[in-house]
């Protein structure tokens, strides 16, 4: 039975960057809801959580006042935003980080460099913080969008925006000299939720554990003579320890077991050293330890 005190109000961003990834999340966690058709507005069919797809600037202030109780957002929007709210899980996705950049053709030397100069950014809170922290006097021009053109246009000395690949700032003929945030998507919660809410939300969080520690491992088969099993299930422990299935052709087995991909990667010449053949990987959907 649905009980509507356990139904859990989710803000995501309605298009952009965090976007995609924010409703994949969802997807993988095995929850359906229609997106994409315009409405602002959804229920989920198969889990008790409404949908709200906002600008993502106004996240961090619906969760805060409880008009959502959960929503994804990036660190960076959140820290700026200086609403209160939970942060109760670190999605992985949606990475960049917030930096100072100036134009290509100045020697800088170091932040010390912007005493008494301007930067232009859409962030004045973490660069005031930032600037404050290293006790750099410099004007802050706050300005919502473009910030890159500033300083071609005379408005300040350097920026400080959004970067992940550096290709906007390159193209504007600026370069990176600080990196002062580091940013990734994350869960924020409001500060009071209702137990019912907080059930469900812990609910949704087992499930995005499961996915994301899915992830990183792999389903690992292989075919190996029998004489050789000892020297490979060493090095492919697994959960527990590894499945052992012989195969018709006599003296040999098959090897089943779960990695983690890095530990696979850095393994895999001593398990073909070691004899095995005919490895295949193959990516897991959820784990539950
Ligand atoms: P909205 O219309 O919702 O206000 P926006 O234009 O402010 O969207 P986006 O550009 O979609 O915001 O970025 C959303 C968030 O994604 C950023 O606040 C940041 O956390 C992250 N982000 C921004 N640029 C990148 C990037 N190039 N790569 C990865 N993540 C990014
Ligand atoms: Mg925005």
């Amino acid at each position: 039975m649905l009980n509507k005190d356990s139904i859990l109000r989710i803000a995501l961003q309605k298009s952009g960057r965090l976007s995609e990834d924010s409703f994949g999340l969802f997807k993988e966690c095995g929850i359906k809801f229609e997106s994409g058709t315009g409405k602002l507005k959804t229920s989920s069919s198969n889990f008790p959580a409404e949908f709200l797809f906002l600008r993502d600037d106004d996240i961090p202030g619906y969760v805060e006042d409880g008009v959502a109780d959960i929503g994804i957002v990036g660190e960076n929007v959140f820290v700026e935003s200086n609403r209160k709210a939970d942060v109760t899980y670190r999605l992985g996705f949606s990475k960049c980080r917030l930096s100072i950049a100036v134009p290509r053709g100045v020697e800088y030397s170091g932040i010390d460099d912007f005493q008494g100069k301007s930067i232009a950014t859409s962030y004045p809170r973490i660069l005031g913080n930032f600037l404050k922290s290293k006790g750099v006097k410099a004007e802050i021009h706050e300005i919502s969008g473009s910030v890159e053109i500033a300083p071609s246009i005379g408005l300040a000395d350097g920026v400080c925006d959004i970067v992940s690949s550096g290709s906007t700032l390159l193209s504007n003929g600026l370069k990176e000299v600080e990196a002062i945030f580091r940013s990734e998507a994350i869960l924020i919660a409001n500060k009071k939720l209702a137990k019912e809410k907080h059930e469900t939300l812990n609910k949704l969080l087992f499930r995005i554990r499961a996915v994301q520690t899915a992830q990183n491992y792999k389903y690992i088969l292989l075919n190996a003579p029998n004489e050789k099993l000892n020297d490979i299930i060493n090095m492919i422990p697994g959960m527990k320890s590894p499945t052992i299935v012989p195969l018709a052709m006599p003296g040999w087995s098959s090897i089943h077991s779960v990695l983690e991909e890095n530990q696979f990667w850095e393994n895999i010449e001593a398990i073909r050293a070691a004899g095995a053949e005919g490895i295949l990987v193959i990516p897991i959907e959820k784990m539950i330890y």
